[in-house]
Formats: structure tokens, sequence, C-alpha cells
């Protein structure tokens, strides 16, 4: 970046480090000591500053409470061997934020305050990345609407708040999924693109019944037939049918454009892996699972990286995957990308930085 911001900091009293157990950190749960704000009034970003995280004061009022005008979206911090923390895509993250912003008619936040905002809070809270292999510092930016007015519509005043929580190694183990062909997460025209608090509000029902019934997450299907796959909770997915890798395309506007998804694809086409964005059919599905040729199927998301499916539930039905050879595909893009996030493989594609 060229310029750098500047804007106060006001330091924690206490650093909450010491009373920190990192041998066991629950996702989410641990925050770090300081977070980044600005606020959105007459047209402007004004008032940066990074300060200790702390509680927010709202009038019950508050649009967002009540509308739901509120968009976040995450990444992560790695620390490598010579203390150097390296962040992997914020660029991509400000972007997508900036589209899910649009959708929702929040105003747009420029890449020097988000980048400049989230490097200096990370800088300013070092320790608190994590040196542990596999973990990492989790970055919540997110933007609500601050209005205190309860009629609906778009809110004139908004908040942008960056913070970060320490957490270890994400999904260890391989998940089993649920085809859902009830509920739907998102419908063309809608705002399934859009990384909104809504979207996630939806989807927490239908999940805790796939939960219940013993399946870890859901494989959303579109809303009009339920036949083709799109995402699942909080990760796209990818499945590897006869040497070729299907993932859902994006124009439809029903899938979120993962960082990680895109990612995977590039290594791909790097390593000329057969790629295909296009919808897979559930029926398409049960065919190669049924006639052993499903190689791999996989989420990609910031939280796991790459999440591994062993079972897959289509339509009163248990299936369960074949064990992966090492040198499956999956296997090798989780290596590649821990290597350029951890800072111990090349990046040809600059989607690093370092602070
Ligand atoms: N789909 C949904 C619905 C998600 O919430 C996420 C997590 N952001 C993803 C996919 C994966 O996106 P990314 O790779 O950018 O984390």
């Amino acid at each position: 970046m060229k310029t750098s911001l500047a804007f106060p900091v006001k330091k924690i009293a206490t650093s909450k480090l010491s009373e920190t157990d990192f041998s066991n950190l629950v996702f989410g749960k641990t925050i770090s000591d300081h977070m980044f704000v600005a606020d959105y009034k007459d047209g402007d970003w004004t008032d940066l500053r990074i300060e200790p995280y702390s509680p927010l004061q709202l009038n019950p009022s508050n649009a967002a409470l009540h509308y739901g005008q509120s968009i976040f979206e995450g990444l992560k911090g790695y620390k490598n061997e010579e203390g150097e923390v390296i962040i992997f895509r914020p660029d991509a993250n400000w972007r997508r934020m900036n589209e899910s912003a649009e959708r929702m008619c929040m105003p747009s936040i420029p890449e020097e305050i988000f980048m400049e905002g989230l490097t200096q809070l990370i800088d300013l809270d070092r320790e608190w990345v994590p040196t542990a292999k596999g973990a990492s510092l989790y970055i919540r930016p997110f933007m609500f609407a601050t209005d205190d007015y309860i009629g609906v519509k778009p809110s004139d005043t908004y908040k942008f708040i960056i913070f970060t929580c320490p957490v270890g190694n994400y999904y260890s183990k391989p998940v089993s999924v649920k085809v859902e062909t009830k509920f739907t997460r998102a419908t063309e025209g809608g705002t399934g693109a859009a990384k909104t608090a809504g979207n996630y509000a939806a989807s927490l029902y239908p999940a805790l019944q796939a939960q219940k019934a013993g399946y870890d997450q859901l494989l959303w299907t579109d809303g009009k037939s339920h036949s083709q796959i799109e995402e699942s909770g909080t990760m796209n997915v990818m499945f590897k049918i006869n040497g070729t890798i299907i993932t859902a395309p994006t124009h439809t506007g029903t899938i979120l454009k993962g960082i990680t998804r895109e990612s995977v694809i590039q290594l791909a086409k790097d390593w000329n892996q057969p790629v295909e964005e296009r919808f897979l059919t559930v029926s398409e599905l049960k065919e190669a699972l049924e006639k052993g040729e499903l190689e791999e199927a996989f989420g990609t998301g910031t939280a796991a990286t790459i999440a591994h499916i062993r079972l897959i539930h289509i339509e009163g039905k248990d299936y369960e995957l074949p064990e992966k050879p090492a040198d499956a595909f999956s296997h090798r893009v989780l290596a590649e990308l821990d290597g350029i996030k951890y800072g111990t493989t090349p990046d040809p594609h600059q989607w690093i930085i370092k602070l």
C-alpha cells in the first residue's frame, strides 16, 4: 500500500494475553485486545480509531437489529517461523465486502480504510497471532446500520469494526453432509451472494435439523427444484468425479464467492487439473457415488481451508466415500495453501501480505 493512514490508537490498560490459554482455544470465543472502528455519517467514513475491544452502546431502535442491514467478512492471519504475520488475500475480502454492501444498500469502504485498519490493528495485536501448527488469527471485519429509526429504509449511518480472535485448528476430522431438499439457503434474485447476517440466521434451523439427524453440515440445493448442489453451511463444495473437479458457478447470485474456492480453482489450473464450474445435479452425484466414480468431495472455506467429506446423505440413504489416497488433490491443495499461508511455499499469485 502506498500511504499510511494516521488515526488515534487507544491501548488497553491491561492486556488479556496473560490470562489466555493458547493451547485450548475455542473458535470465536477468545477475542484479542483491540478493535478498529470507523463511523459513517453524512456520506463519509469518519472518526477512524483503534481502541480496546469493548461492548458497544446501542439504542433498542437500532435499525440493524430490526431489519438486518449487517454484513461481515472472515479471513485469517498466520505467523511464520521468523515471527512475521502473514495475511491471506485481504484485498479479496475487501472487494467482497463492498459487493455485499452494494446488495444491502450500505456504503462501500475505501480500500485504504479497510487495509490500514486491518494491518494496523493486527500489527498492534501481533502477539495474539498463535504460533502452534494449524493455528491462526481469525479476522472479522463487519459493518452494520446504526440509525435509531424503526422505519424500513436504508440507514443513513453505519459502523465498521474489525476485531480478531486467535483460533486453533478448525475441523480436524472429515465431515458428514446431508443433501437438503426441503429448505433453501438462497434463490436467484435474493441475497445468497452477499455475506449478510440474515443468510446465516435463515440457515440455522435447517442445519440444526440435519445435526439432530446426525450430520455435521448441509449441502444446499437450488431453491427452485432442489436438484442442483449449491454450497455448504460456510463452505463452497467441490467434487472430483472421473478425474475432473466440479464446483458450482457463481453467476446465479445464489452462492458466496469463496476466496478459498477461487484459490483452489487457480491452483488446479496451475497444475493442469481439469475443473468445471457448473452445477452438479443431485442425481449425477448419486450416480457417481453408486458407480464408485466420486473420487473426492470436500468443502473450501476460510475456517477449515479444506474440509474432507466422508459421508453424503441423499434422499434417505447414506453414502460413505472411499478413503482418499495420500496424493489426492484435496490433500495436495491443502498442503499447498497451508504452505503459502505459513510462508513456507512460494506465492506465485501474490496472495499474501506480510507485516
Ligand atoms: N459459503 C458461505 C456461505 C460462507 O459463509 C463461506 C465462508 N466465508 C464460504 C462459502 C467460503 O468462503 P471463503 O473461502 O471466502 O471463506
